[in-house]
């Protein structure tokens, strides 16, 4: 079933329990903080008819297609793109990315045990209802170690089991970091860092809706609410998906939404020993090349506002950026090209490509957006605080004549820098800073996972092969003399 947008908004009024500070907020389609996000993702689920495929007579989104050739690879990255370029790239969970998780996890469900049925109707349930899920699968930071808490009496404030009974958990705990989760259908709880062997109570991997009785989400602080127009903030306005601590007091989840439980190992295995952190992270990667092609375009849009555009010092700076958005599409495309035939039966995106491209893109953005800046130089400075200068007749009439320029008049340069500062400087871009360096695991993570994809014994092997093909001298070889 491919649902409407109107038809997600409708779902979102749930009784779902959203907290901004001590503020609950009762509508999040309507609420000043979240509104323009909410029909953000509303517009993505009006657009996905045209990326949809065909199952047993049914027709579901493209991003739940389990891939048997590179034609069906082209197929997800062309619905993430089309999703991606909507948002220009800054909804980092956009319904495609955990609902790809859960298509490439289906696709080798063999690995989830006993849980292995559970995980394939929750896959045909998603797509099925057009669901959309995101994740919280890291522990609260600095909260990763339960005996300090047991030793001490105090409550554990990591998700784990607290009881077990005949139809189901109950959970209770935090989770960081939902991102998405106040737009969201359901949530994955899981563990994408590694558990302590003994951490079995934590290991806890299940599905919950958001507004599960027990459930609330703590959202961080919503850079919606404080743009004050679309003019001002016109990224902030629309494209904030939020951020929200996960707190479970005594959640039940019935066995059906269980996929891993008291298993340490196999909580993380899940991701990696099936496609869905391939999966998922493809997603991520064509959202960062979206991204990329506003930052190009901005780049040069600005150094033309400058009337730099054509000094070839930033002609080779904006040919840098080209080479840099060119750089990351190549990296997409090779993921295709280079496509394994894994799990049997089925196709993956190349996975060391994958990975690298993640690693660039978590090496590269700050670098990126701080090239982006230098270009900006105090343009934006120079503008009056807000818009509100056209209301009034005599500053209207100065404004638009000494802040034109030759290159574009008054009011334009300010649409320009207003738009280029929510991307490299307002509270959304700072965000956007954390989140790209931090959204697939700090850079150590990602790096582990380069690391644990790659062929050593091929690399050894140059290596050996090489110093084998040569020995120690038998006698000394005349030296070299001057
Ligand atoms: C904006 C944003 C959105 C996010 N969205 C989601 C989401 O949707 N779902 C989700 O589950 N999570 C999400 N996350 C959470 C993200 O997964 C975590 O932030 C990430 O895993 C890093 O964990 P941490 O923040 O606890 O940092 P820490 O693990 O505390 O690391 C902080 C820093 O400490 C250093 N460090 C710590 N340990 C080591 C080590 N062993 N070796 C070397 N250096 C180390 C590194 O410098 C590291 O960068 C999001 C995070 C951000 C910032």
């Amino acid at each position: 079933m491919l649902k409407s947008g109107s038809e997600h908004l409708r779902q979102l009024r749930d009784g779902r329990t959203v907290y901004i500070g001590s503020e609950k907020v009762d509508d999040v389609t309507t609420h000043p903080a979240f509104r323009n996000a909410a029909r953000s993702i509303a517009a993505l689920y009006d657009m996905k008819e045209a990326h949809s495929f065909e199952e047993d007579g049914e027709r579901y989104s493209d991003y739940f297609l389990r891939a048997k050739t590179r034609e069906d690879l082209v197929k997800r990255r062309t619905v993430h793109e089309a999703i991606a370029r909507m948002s220009h790239g800054l909804l980092g969970r956009s319904p495609d990315h955990v609902a790809s998780f859960v298509t490439g996890m289906a696709m080798n469900p063999a690995v989830f045990g006993k849980f292995s049925e559970n995980l394939i109707r929750y896959y045909e349930k998603m797509r099925h209802e057009d669901l959309y899920a995101v994740y919280a699968v890291i522990p609260p930071q600095a909260a990763r170690n339960p005996e300090f808490y047991e030793k001490q009496n105090l409550p554990v404030p990591t998700l784990r089991v607290v009881r077990e009974d005949d139809d189901g958990v109950v959970v209770s705990g935090m989770k960081m970091l939902a991102t998405g989760a106040v737009f969201a259908n359901e949530i994955w709880i899981g563990n994408l860092i590694p558990l302590a062997p003994n951490q079995l109570a934590e290991s806890i991997t299940c599905a919950v809706p958001v507004n599960a009785p027990g459930l609330t989400l703590w959202s961080r602080k919503p850079y919606e609410r404080h743009a004050p127009s679309e003019f001002e903030n016109p990224l902030a306005w629309r494209f904030d998906e939020t951020d929200s601590m996960v707190m479970c007091e005594n959640v039940k989840v019935p066995w059906e939404n269980v996929f891993v439980h008291m298993d340490a190992v196999l909580a993380r295995d899940i991701y990696i020993k099936t496609p869905g952190h391939c999966y998922g992270n493809h997603q991520s990667n064509v959202r960062f090349h979206a991204k990329m092609r506003l930052i190009v375009g901005l780049a040069s849009r600005i150094a033309q506002a400058s009337g730099a555009a054509d000094i070839p010092a930033v002609r080779e700076v904006l040919g840098r950026f080209a080479a840099l958005e060119a750089t990351l599409g190549g990296m997409i495309a090779g993921q295709i090209q280079d496509a394994e035939d894994w799990p049997a039966g089925w196709k993956t995106f190349n996975r060391r490509y994958m990975y690298a491209a993640l690693n660039w893109c978590t090496e590269s953005h700050s670098a990126i957006i701080d090239s982006l800046r230098e270009l900006c130089g105090g343009g934006i400075f120079q503008m009056p605080a807000d818009v509100t200068v056209m209301h009034d007749p005599k500053l209207r009439e100065q404004f638009e004549a000494y802040w034109q320029t030759p290159q574009l008049p008054a009011l334009e340069r300010m649409k320009l820098y207003k738009l280029a500062w929510d991307l490299i400087g307002s509270e959304f871009a700072g965000r956007h800073l954390q989140y790209e360096k931090f959204y697939a695991g700090a850079s150590f993570i990602v790096r582990n996972h380069n690391y644990r994809e790659a062929p050593w014994d091929a690399f050894h092997k140059v290596v050996d092969d090489l110093m084998a093909s040569y020995g120690v001298p038998e006698k000394p070889v005349g030296r070299l003399t001057r």
